[in-house]
């Protein structure tokens, strides 16, 4: 029998990326980060006929969702995912990659909101086990 959901835990199925992404943004730059969403690969705009086109850079595909810089805090990348959502190959490449570098990558999810917070005020050192993202 499938697990009964908790409130919560639909609460936090609910809440779309994009969504946690701006909220993510917006807290950051309360706390006086400087921070932007990076446009992935998958990126589409809507032609004057009405045709999706591409704009995308290919390059970047996995590369993480938000780019975080701090005057107290250096700089933290941060790839937002849905609740439920999984990895793509290319994202753990990338979050490999910094993590190897010595730069504070992590993945956030709307069930990890206390520990985002945590981040947003306090940099890196607290985000505690964030870091590791498998
Ligand atoms: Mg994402």
């Amino acid at each position: 029998m499938p697990k009964r959901l908790t409130d919560l835990e639909r609460y936090h199925r609910s809440i779309p990326e994009k969504h946690l992404q701006e909220q993510i943004l917006d807290a950051a730059r309360m706390f006086g980060w400087l921070a932007f969403h990076h446009h992935d690969s998958r990126r589409q705009v809507t032609g004057r006929g009405g045709e999706k086109i591409w704009v995308g850079d290919k390059d970047a595909k996995g590369f993480p969702d938000v780019c975080m810089v701090h005057p107290k805090h250096s700089i933290a990348f941060i790839e937002v995912k849905r609740e439920q959502g999984r990895l793509e190959p290319e994202q753990v490449e990338w979050l490999d990659a910094l993590i190897g570098a010595g730069i504070p990558a992590v993945v956030m999810r709307p069930s990890t909101w206390t520990e985002i917070m945590g981040f947003v005020k306090g940099g890196f050192p607290e985000v505690g086990e964030l870091l590791g993202f498998r």
